[in-house]
């Protein structure tokens, strides 16, 4: 007893918090530390008994009022006014509130609200599937079929499971509720447990006689051909919602959905980053340096492109409107940037080294690197127009 901590410390909460906040630290503390939550865990038992003990005295003006005045020896065996307090009741009515409320935060609604619900009509679950498509595809937009086995309802028994003739019966153990109730006494008191029913697994109804096509299920696989409608401008990683062609739907609820996740193949020239594309296009030294005009490979076929004399290696173009089309308005695309790369002749002719010493000459070159001033001024000052007109 005597290296019990404060109880105030125990809540996080200062001497004069009000009710309210005593109600509410403790209901932090007790979720967090909740058996449920840590199954096993001595210490965080430990801390969730500390604080229901602390809670306990604190929420009772009365309690609070001799623990103010005497601290722990207050409630000790023979401590001053220790009256009738020998340990603690958890099996309070008002401990019972706070259970409840702290349940209901965990499983969204009480005990009879979940039951109302699980036998409403709910959405059945959805199925995921994929495709593989070309770059091109994504572009363009394309129709794929995917073949999946389907739950249909079972044509035998119209879906109730039971041999032709027969009908299911109400279930004794939950009398057609489908949920059971266990109270435990725990070491926080009397706690009380809903869950689903063992023998008919939440239904309310055993099935004696199960039909023979379904096994009792109710369904039946069947192989559809699905055609999944890929829009243009997908991307890698993204997904084509099918709309109920998922899970049967439960109670009379609609299906669920079939998710098609889309696998964009990559591309041997063009790159793809949100709706840009990218690629890069070699040119001569010849077709730099004096212009000309080029095939550009673009997603729609080849695309006429006069290059500026003086082209520098690296220069960068944007073709607006021959990227991706947006996937919300196929009338709005990206960009396509293209970096031209100028490419050094390896294996040339002696006549074509003549003449590329001829123009080595003709610039005023007597060795790499060192041309006279004029003529490297004269390059920088290209090299920086150039760029500045991006
Ligand atoms: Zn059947
Ligand atoms: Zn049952």
């Amino acid at each position: 007893m005597a290296d019990k901590r404060d109880y105030y410390e125990v809540l996080g909460v200062s001497k004069d918090a009000s009710e309210a906040d005593i109600k509410r630290a403790y209901r932090k503390v007790a979720k967090k530390y909740h058996p449920d939550i840590n199954p096993g865990d001595k210490n965080a038992e430990e801390k969730f008994k500390e604080a229901a003990e602390a809670y306990e005295v604190l929420s009772d003006s009365e309690k609070r009022a001799r623990y103010d005045q005497f601290g722990h020896a207050a409630f000790e065996q023979g401590g001053p006014g220790a009256g009738g307090f020998g340990g603690f009741d958890f099996g309070g009515g008002d401990m019972g509130d706070i259970f409840g409320d702290i349940f209901g935060d965990f499983f969204g609604g009480g005990s009879r609200g979940g039951s109302a619900r699980r036998n409403g009509p709910r959405q059945g679950a959805n199925l995921r599937a994929s495709v593989r498509i070309t770059f091109d595809e994504a572009i363009r937009g394309v129709e794929k079929q995917l073949e999946i086995a389907l739950k249909e309802t079972c044509n035998t028994c119209g879906g109730n499971g039971c041999k032709p003739g027969t009908s299911p019966e109400t279930c004794t153990k939950c009398n057609g509720t489908g949920q059971v109730v266990y109270t435990q006494q725990s070491m926080f008191g009397m706690v009380r447990n809903v869950q689903p029913c063992p023998d008919c697994n939440g239904s309310g109804q055993i099935i004696r006689n199960k039909c023979s096509d379904c096994g009792g299920t109710g369904y039946i696989k069947v192989r559809k051909k699905i055609k999944v409608p890929v829009p243009a401008g997908i991307d890698n990683g993204q997904s084509v919602r099918i709309r109920e062609k998922g899970e049967p739907g439960i109670n009379g609820g609609p299906r669920g959905d079939l998710l098609v996740n889309v696998n964009v193949s990559r591309h041997p020239k063009f790159q793809r980053q949100e709706y840009d594309i990218f690629s890069t296009e070699p040119i001569t030294f010849a077709q730099a340096a004096l212009g000309a005009t080029i095939k550009i490979d673009t997603v729609d076929g080849p695309y006429e492109y006069t290059i500026k004399p003086g082209t520098q290696t690296d220069t960068r173009v944007r073709l607006k409107n021959k990227g991706v089309p947006s996937l919300r308005n196929k009338n709005l695309r990206g960009s396509h940037f293209v970096t031209f790369v100028v490419q050094v002749p390896v294996h040339m002719t002696e006549a074509q080294k003549e003449a590329l010493r001829n123009f080595q000459q003709a610039m005023g070159e007597t060795s790499p690197g060192t041309g006279s001033d004029k003529a490297s001024e004269g390059n920088e000052k290209k090299g920086f127009f150039g760029k500045k007109k991006k």
